[in-house]
């Protein structure tokens, strides 16, 4: 899967990645890189897009997921 189609550019500028997600959640959309044109708060790199509702309320969470980097060039 996801052959071919690993990133995409949204009209704010922002890139978008597109990785294989963890158990549950088959694909993960993260900001690659943030647009300096970009005025979206909710536009952070490495953060998941899909989690944007969430981030609109003040976090429940223990805390931000241990981030790995990984290099899905190619
Ligand atoms: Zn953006």
């Amino acid at each position: 899967m996801l052959k071919g189609f690993t990133h995409a550019r949204l009209a704010c500028g922002c890139r978008i990645s597109f990785r294989e997600g963890v158990e549950g959640s088959p694909v993960t959309v993260v900001v690659a890189e943030k647009s300096p044109a970009c005025t979206l708060s909710l536009h952070v790199r490495d953060l998941p897009l899909f989690d944007y509702r969430e981030a609109l309320r003040p976090s429940t969470r223990l805390g931000p997921p241990e981030e790995e980097e990984f290099e899905e060039e190619g």
